[in-house]
This record gives structure tokens, C-alpha cells and sequence, in this order.
């Protein structure tokens, strides 16, 4: 049965390592657009940005691990299109390739503004190890950074480029930061942290535009007519699912490619795992698509044991983590069905915890700024009190 993995990222990585310790005589090849092995993007908006750090520190694993295991590995090669009858797919160069079992693990792409000017030099997005290259080299003391977005990923650069001694603005469309992804508690500790730190805000505000000379982006035109001049732009607006490869070979997707609990989608020979799905949530009753090494790793072991037949592991309860500064802020769950907030712990001191509970006093998430205790301590009730 021969496999072939299409992302080298952080899932198509780990699926290749788990599926060769159950199988190891099968040929398995991993085929990735990037030139590098899969690494790990976390530390890419934290790590990365603000020290020296070495290729080894973020990639999964060194080469030699791939030869020695005899995982195939066909770096730069962009797969164009899958032909699920045939079970073949076809490299851009034109190469056709045969499977038994296809896993799609092609992540996701930064989400753009759709403004003209948005390609020049001088603004940037932060998906890959390349885009976190160009981004450090223009982290310079004293020059100003427009962060568009006051997502996971505008903060983490924000707080990086800070500790630099950049000038940061933070550019949000929406009345508080992170409105996505956490509670209001979370938002306002957030940014009066950054705002300690002398990072500004701007919130309820949209960019209109870009000031372009001599074919760089020097400034950045905001809603209310204002204009930001810029020596760097940081575009953090989300993330776009990888899917168009999916869904021209015929495989259901919806925010994401579909798949089950053994990470199959509608094609019996498909799997797929990572951001670029849109999975169940047994925990909550629904589904959605999670952008988290978590969720990644999970649908990782999903996918190893239906294609090895052995028995789907235990659903996990969804986690994330940020690191900005010296804050550590984790999550558990999903605040799906909550009804009640409950701060516990020292807002003051930086250290406490948000709990989301449902009517019946369960605990539906836990976000927790320095608090592990409480994040462990949430993680596990949810586990225990919602039945997956
Ligand atoms: C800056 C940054 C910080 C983050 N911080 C955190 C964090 O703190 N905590 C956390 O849990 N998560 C974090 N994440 C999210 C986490 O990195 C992702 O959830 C994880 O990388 C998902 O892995 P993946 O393999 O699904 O996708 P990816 O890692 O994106 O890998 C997909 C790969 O597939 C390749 N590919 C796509 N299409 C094709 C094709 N047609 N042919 C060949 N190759 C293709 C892509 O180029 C890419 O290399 C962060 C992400 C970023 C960008």
C-alpha cells in the first residue's frame, strides 16, 4: 500500500512519523511546495523573530530521521491536481504519481486584504519560514510597524518587534482584540499589557489603502481618512484553507475538505488532517475547522490508526497556547453552549483564569494568562463533564 502525504508541515510530518512506526515496510513519501523539511510554525511570530534560532530548534525532525525510516520526501514540488478514480496526482512539473492512500495535509495560506499594493515591499504576511525571514530582517530599533489584524499573530509580531524597539501600531476592525478567539477579559488584559509594553491601538478601525513611493509601501490609509506612515506593514487577518486541490477531484468541503472522526473524507482513499480540514467537535456536537498544532497531531493519530485498522483514539478536548512577552496564555475547549463567565485568580498580577460554563454549571473552555494550574486542572473537567 503506498502513501503519499501532500504538505510538508507540521501535520503531514507527524502523520509520515506515526504511520512508519505501525507500518514499516510501506512506501511512504511526503511532497511539500516549501523547500523545507516540516517545521514547526509556532515559534515562527515569537521565537524566531526575536533571537538567532537555528533551523534544528523548529523542524520536526532532521533529515537523517527520513532517510533512516526510508520516508520519501519530495521538497519544492507543488502537487496540481488529484484524479481520486485513478488514484494518481500530478506534480506542476507534469509528473504523475500512484497511490493507495492519498492524506491531505496542506495546511492553510494567509488570508490578504484584496487592496492594490498589498504586493509591494514593505508589507508582509506570516505563514512560512520565508515570510518570517523577511519580516526579521526589517525588525529594525527606532522604525515604525502598522500591524493590521490584533489577531494570535498581529499581537505575537507586535509584541516581538516591540521587544526590538520598533514603533507599533496595532490596526483592529473590530471593538476589542482577539474577538475571535477569546472572551472579552482575555481582549482587555491583552491590550492594556501591550499598551504597558508601548504598542498603540487602534480599534473599529479598517485599512482603506496603502501609500505606495518609488514602489514600496510607505504608509497605511486608514477608514477614518487617517494616514500611518509605515517602514513595514504586518497583514494578520486570518487564515484561507488549502482546499482548491480537494475540491476540483470531487471531495466534499465546506469551510474546509470534510472529514470524520478517523480524519476520512468522502473519498474512502482520502484522508485529511490539519488546518486545512473541517473536522467534528464530539465534545461540543458540532463541527469547525481548528488552526492549532493540537488539532493537527490529533487528526495525525486519527488518520494512522483507520489506515493501520486499529480502533479511532479517544477524542481530545481542543488547547492553543500564545506567548507574548512573558505572558503565556492557554485555552481549552470552546466556549460552544456557554452561558456564564467566571474570573478566577489575580487580573491585577497577571495571573488568573476565565471559565466558560453552560447553564448546568459545566465547564465548556478555560483560557488561563500564566495560570497552567487552572489550565490543566479546565482541561481535564472538560474532558470529564462533556461526554465526547
Ligand atoms: C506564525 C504562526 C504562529 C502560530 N502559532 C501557533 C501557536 O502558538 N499554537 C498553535 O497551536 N498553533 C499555532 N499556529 C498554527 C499552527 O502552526 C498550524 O495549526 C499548523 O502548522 C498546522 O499544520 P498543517 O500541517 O495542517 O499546515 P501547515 O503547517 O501550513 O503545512 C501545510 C504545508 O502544505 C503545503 N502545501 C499546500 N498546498 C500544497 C500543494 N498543492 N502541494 C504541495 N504542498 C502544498 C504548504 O505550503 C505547507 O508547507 C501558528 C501558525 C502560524 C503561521
Amino acid at each position: 500500500m503506498s502513501i503519499l502525504i501532500i504538505g510538508a508541515g507540521h501535520a503531514g510530518g507527524a502523520v509520515a512519523a506515526s504511520l512508519r512506526q505501525h507500518l514499516p515496510d510501506a512506501p511512504i513519501t511526503i511532497i511539500g511546495d516549501e523547500p523545507y523539511l516540516p517545521y514547526q510554525r509556532p515559534p515562527l511570530s515569537k521565537a524566531w523573530l526575536k533571537s538567532d534560532v537555528a533551523f534544528s530548534v523548529v523542524g520536526l525532525r532532521p533529515q537523517t530521521y527520513y532517510e533512516q525510516r526510508s520516508i520519501g520526501l519530495r521538497l519544492e514540488s507543488r502537487v496540481a491536481a488529484i484524479d481520486c478514480g485513478y488514484h494518481t496526482i500530478t506534480l506542476a512539473s507534469g509528473e504523475v504519481l500512484t497511490y493507495g492512500i492519498l492524506i491531505l495535509a496542506t495546511g492553510a495560506r494567509a488570508r490578504r486584504l484584496g487592496l492594490a499594493g498589498e504586493d509591494l515591499p514593505g508589507v508582509h504576511v506570516l505563514r512560512t519560514l520565508a515570510d518570517a525571514d523577511r519580516i526579521k530582517a526589517g525588525l529594525v530599533a527606532g522604525q515604525r510597524l502598522v500591524v493590521i489584524g490584533g489577531g494570535y499573530i498581529g499581537l505575537e509580531v507586535a509584541a516581538s518587534a516591540r521587544l526590538k524597539g520598533m514603533d507599533v501600531i496595532v490596526v483592529e476592525r473590530e471593538q476589542r482584540l482577539l474577538a475571535r478567539v477569546a472572551s472579552p477579559p482575555i481582549s482587555a488584559f491583552m491590550k492594556s499589557f501591550h499598551e504597558r509594553q508601548g504598542v498603540a491601538f487602534r480599534l473599529e478601525t479598517g485599512v482603506a489603502g496603502f501609500d505606495v513611493r518609488e514602489g514600496r509601501v510607505t504608509g497605511v490609509k486608514l477608514s477614518d481618512g487617517e494616514i500611518r506612515v509605515a517602514d513595514m506593514v504586518l497583514v494578520g487577518i486570518g487564515a484561507v484553507p488549502n482546499m482548491e486541490l480537494a475540491e476540483a477531484a470531487g471531495i466534499a468541503c465546506s469551510n474546509g475538505i470534510s472529514v470524520d472522526l478517523e480524519a476520512r473524507t468522502s473519498d474512502a482513499n482520502v484522508f485529511a488532517i490539519g488546518d486545512c480540514t473541517e473536522r467534528p467537535l464530539p465534545h461540543y456536537g458540532c463541527r469547525a475547522r481548528l488552526e492549532s498544532v493540537a488539532s493537527a497531531l490529533e487528526q495525525a493519530r486519527q488518520a494512522t490508526a483507520a489506515i493501520f485498522g486499529a480502533k479511532a483514539p479517544a477524542p481530545e478536548v481542543p488547547w492553543f497556547w500564545s506567548d507574548q512577552y512573558d505572558v503565556k496564555l492557554q485555552t481549552a475547549g470552546l466556549p460552544i453552549g456557554a452561558t456564564q463567565v467566571e474570573v478566577r485568580g489575580d487580573v491585577d498580577q497577571g495571573k488568573f483564569a476565565v471559565a466558560h460554563l453552560d447553564d448546568e454549571g459545566r465547564l465548556c473552555a478555560v483560557e488561563a494568562v500564566n495560570f497552567p494550574k487552572e489550565y490543566m486542572a479546565g482541561r481535564a473537567a472538560i474532558g470529564n463533564q462533556r461526554s465526547a
